[in-house]
């Protein structure tokens, strides 16, 4: 780097070395193509839709997205991002939005904006979200964020489906919200959106839809009998707002999503305005100030690229190899899939059916499906407040690229579970009997944990000190701790996990 303190384009030869270590750097990281990695990337194997992207982005570059009357060119992009999405998504002229950074942002400002609407209709004291507890933990943050509580409803621990009822019965004067999944990210569960959305109606409590991860897929997905889904989104009457990223099946880069609302007044009180201060007056749609507007413009573009029937067709793809992986996986013995899954994505539980020696743990099985090149995703158990505990699970998010897989992949999900059959799952217990100290080391209180500690805890567990943080090959004990001890301990133990892997460290 120039020590002359001046500011200059770096020569072709430090550019190159530049580049090159990012290149480096980046071929330790998981392949975000090629299908290898079955949640976080979304694959929509076609190089041309990724070149058009980046090329729209790149555009964007110097764009302060903060300003759209100044850089007239965001307002265009949005407006026409959220005319798609709410024609896809089932909207009339009464319903309009904004694009936000991602699904956490849109689910954020879903639950600010019915706190808000709520507080100013009469509401005192702490409002209340109520939800299955299969609903993505930005609602959890939203609550904890915005002075709300969350109310998380127990669901079926055989289906991960919850009823109508349970979520209806729970309604009244403090709730500000109630959120249903379409469907839900740990187990694709489709959330009874008609029903509640109706009682909310009736109730005069907002309703809102995450369809974060199913808004840009969902339209084009079909049941086993080759039907429609039926009603999910914002033609559903009650229905007061919805979310759907672009990031996800949209196939756009990290970075955006959209957030709509039934009704002009309902979207204006998601914003933050002030002309209460010596500066520019601020009008902020979102939580952000400045902001890119290069995933906004590559969202754009990809939309014009596909359209609807450009969306149809990669739907196409996941729908059948979605089918194609829920068979293969029904036929290993020893596993199951959870309930009916509504979307390209597979929760995948233990089948307690058949006899010990015979059931395949599933998280053994991903630790073993990764020592083959492929990576799933271990969900860790849940007891809820009905005392009823969810089963711990493999995810697997299926996205077009993964259509041409099948034929790899299947059998290694197969010989995997062959390698781990009759093994039983990692008992909680003995992780935390074989910590050094016993399982008496790890404090029962989080506030006991200081950094230093919860480092020492984790050197224990052989979890600091990976390359570049990597984690260790075999998760399964890793879950089952995380499972095992109090959930504000381990959230503890991760959060230092997670800081001091990026915390600087002295040059080698
Ligand atoms: C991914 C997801 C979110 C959160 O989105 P991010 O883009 O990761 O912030 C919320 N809800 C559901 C159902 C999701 O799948």
């Amino acid at each position: 780097m120039p020590t002359d303190g001046t500011a200059r384009a770096p020569e072709g030869a430090r550019r190159e070395e530049i580049l090159e270590r990012l290149r480096a750097l980046r071929a330790a990281d998981a392949p975000t193509h090629g299908g290898r990695v079955l949640s976080y990337v979304y694959d929509s194997g076609r190089a041309e839709l990724d070149q058009l992207a980046a090329a729209a982005a790149a555009q964007m570059q110097a764009v302060n997205g903060l300003d759209p009357t100044t850089f007239t060119s965001v307002a265009v992009l949005e407006r026409e991002v959220v005319g798609f999405a709410r024609e896809l998504l089932g909207g009339d002229d009464e319903v309009v939005g904004s694009v936000t950074s991602g699904g956490t942002e849109s689910c954020l400002l879903a639950v600010k904006t019915a706190r808000d609407l709520w507080r100013a209709a009469g509401g005192v004291g702490t409002p209340r979200v109520v939800a299955p507890v299969t609903v993505h933990a930005a609602f959890r943050k939203a609550a904890k964020l915005f002075g709300a509580a969350f109310d998380g409803v127990p669901v079926s621990p055989e289906t991960g489906t919850v009823g109508a009822s349970a979520i209806v019965e729970r309604l009244g004067d403090d709730v500000a919200l109630v959120v249903v999944s379409a469907p839900s990210y740990p187990f694709a569960a489709l959330d009874p959106v008609v029903e509640v959305a109706a009682a909310c109606r009736d109730a005069g409590i907002a309703c809102h839809v995450d369809a974060c991860i199913g808004g840009w897929i969902l339209p084009f997905w079909v049941d086993d009998d080759g039907a429609p889904l039926s009603s999910w989104n914002l033609s559903v009457p009650g229905v007061t707002s919805l979310s759907a990223d672009l990031h996800k099946y949209g196939y756009a880069p990290k970075g955006v999503s959209v957030l709509l609302h039934r009704g002009r007044d309902r979207h204006r009180a998601q914003y933050f305005a002030t002309t209460d201060w010596p500066g520019y007056p601020v009008v902020n749609p979102t939580l952000l100030g400045s902001k890119s507007a290069g995933a906004l413009a590559a969202a754009w573009a990809i939309i014009q690229a596909l359209g609807a029937e450009g969306f149809g067709e990669l739907a196409a793809q996941c729908l059948h190899a979605t089918w194609v992986l829920r068979n293969v996986i029904e036929r290993i013995e020893g596993l199951r899939v959870m309930g009916e899954p509504v979307g390209p994505l597979l929760a995948v539980a233990v089948d307690e059916s058949v006899p010990p020696e015979r059931r395949v743990d599933p998280h053994h099985w991903a630790d073993a499906v990764r020592a083959s090149g492929w990576i799933l995703q271990q969900q860790p158990g849940l007891v809820q407040s009905d005392g009823v505990r969810l089963p711990h699970t493999t995810h697997l998010t299926i996205t077009p690229v993964t259509e041409s897989k099948l034929g790899e992949l299947s059998p290694v999900l197969s010989a995997a579970a062959d390698a781990v059959r009759g093994i039983p799952a990692v008992s909680p217990a003995d992780v935390l009997n074989a910590l050094p100290g016993g399982g008496a080391a790890v404090p029962q209180d989080a506030a006991a944990l200081d950094s230093d500690s919860a480092a020492a805890l984790l050197g224990g567990l052989g979890l600091l000190g990976g390359a570049n943080g990597a984690l260790p090959e075999q998760m399964a004990p890793f879950l089952a701790l995380i499972e095992a001890l109090p959930h504000p301990v381990s959230e503890r133990l991760l959060t230092e996990l997670l800081a001091r892997v990026v915390e600087p460290r002295p040059a080698p």
